[in-house]
């Protein structure tokens, strides 16, 4: 009995302070919307955010490292009262689109848009630190900011991004005990937060295939190798992979979205060249169907007396897989507690993202905001030149976010 109570005075000591981080979210709102209508910065290239975000919590009194991982930017806030480490993730990098909205805010850079919302990221995480930092002295434990470069894929023969983060120690020290963060986009309405406690997004594995021909007049092919229908019947043999050889329960695509191959309608092809994408939501599956691809290219291509080669181009995003544990503990019920019948379990997509490498050091949870608002004209997908988000949810997500670290916090003993 003595213990039970001790331990539920631990446990209250420092209970999450719900109204004044409401207060406080709602209150720095403008400065949160300005700061992400920054500019739009390519992968790897988010120089002016990443030093903005670094002078930005230096102001706020946190810890700063800069730069980690090329621009990206670490921050530590060390609370007033003993307790364990929470970090809490954004990614900051914009695609190579043109941005084609009316809005008055629009990106100035030409080709360059926050087509995936990683601006309302960066100022959510940034209105999250400030919150948190207004709180400091009751805060019960630490929490470090992880501002990451290069979601969307580093340029080609450069690092980057959740794994060059990890890789220079942005989870070390101070040790990280669970990392939270979440992504906004039109697939939900505004103000809408979207969870599971198992998978949610997709791995992702970006492959070519080549497949070797010898070239010749196209009207006497049998002097030549035709790769052309070589190429189409791989594509149909990968496509039995998904199919017809992997557990029907299982969540999977494989896409080949890109083919080429020929110079002239009377001439066999050299070569074709196919890039595809491969999407799953367990690493077991993933491992798998990568096998089978490896066979499928080099038997299809062996049978017709030719060889082909599947390469895949980096080492690929692993699925995004709550922890069951976390999620339950932490992660649904502040959640709910927060926004009630707004916050509602989602079927994982297939789309991904290079969070889950924060996993390699501790559990995480991972949720989603829905930004969409059809009144407001803003109904746009991600990844699309018409994408914006609904500023009015951003609070939403700083409360989010400062909340699910001090939960976190409040209640380790
Ligand atoms: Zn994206
Ligand atoms: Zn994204």
């Amino acid at each position: 009995m003595i213990l039970a109570l001790a331990v539920l005075a631990a446990a209250v000591a420092t209970p999450t302070p719900d109204a004044e981080i409401r207060t406080a979210a709602e209150r720095i709102a403008p400065a949160v919307v300005a700061l992400r209508r920054a500019h739009p910065e390519l992968s790897n290239r988010e120089e002016r955010t990443g030093h903005l975000v670094a002078e930005r919590l230096h102001d706020l009194g946190l810890e700063v490292r800069y730069p980690v991982a090329r621009t990206g930017v670490v921050g530590i806030l060390r609370g007033g009262r003993p307790g364990g480490v929470v970090a809490l993730r954004a990614d900051m990098d914009a695609l190579p689109i043109d941005e084609k909205t009316d809005a008055p805010y629009k990106s100035r850079t030409p080709g360059v848009m926050h087509a995936c919302g990683h601006d309302a990221h960066t100022a959510t995480l940034l209105g999250a630190a400030e919150v948190l930092s207004g709180l400091r002295a009751r805060l019960p434990g630490t929490v470090v900011f992880l501002f990451q470069p290069a979601e969307e894929g580093a340029p080609v023969g450069e690092e980057g991004g959740a794994p060059l983060m990890v890789k220079e120690g942005a989870l070390d020290d101070p040790k990280v005990e669970a990392v939270f963060g979440f992504h906004v986009g039109g697939w939900a309405a505004a103000g809408e937060m979207g969870f599971t406690d198992g998978p949610i997004f997709a791995s992702s594995d970006t492959f070519r295939i080549e497949v070797a021909g010898r070239t010749v007049h196209g009207a006497q092919p049998h002097q030549g190798l035709d790769p052309i229908p070589i190429a189409a019947e791989i594509v149909q043999a990968l496509q039995l992979i998904v199919s017809r050889q992997v557990d029907g329960r299982q969540p999977r695509v494989l896409t080949i979205g890109r083919i080429e191959g020929g110079t002239r309608f009377n001439i066999i092809a050299d070569r074709v060249v196919m890039d595809g994408t491969l999407r799953t939501h367990d690493a077991a599956v993933r491992a798998d169907i990568k096998a089978r691809m490896a066979r499928t290219v080099k038997g299809v291509a062996e049978a017709h007396g030719t060889s082909a080669t599947l390469g895949f181009f980096d080492e690929g995003n692993p699925p995004t897989v709550n922890d069951a544990a976390l999620a339950r503990a932490v992660g649904i019920p502040a959640l709910q507690r927060l926004f009630g019948p707004k916050a509602v379990r989602v079927e994982p997509q297939m789309v991904a993202e290079d969070f889950p490498f924060f996993g390699q050091k501790a559990p995480y949870f991972y949720f989603l905001l829905g930004t969409r608002n059809d009144a407001k004209g803003i109904a746009s997908q991600n990844h699309t030149e018409s994408f914006d988000v609904d500023e009015d949810v951003l609070p939403l997500g700083v409360r989010a976010l400062a909340t699910l670290a001090w939960d976190f916090l409040a209640r380790k003993p």
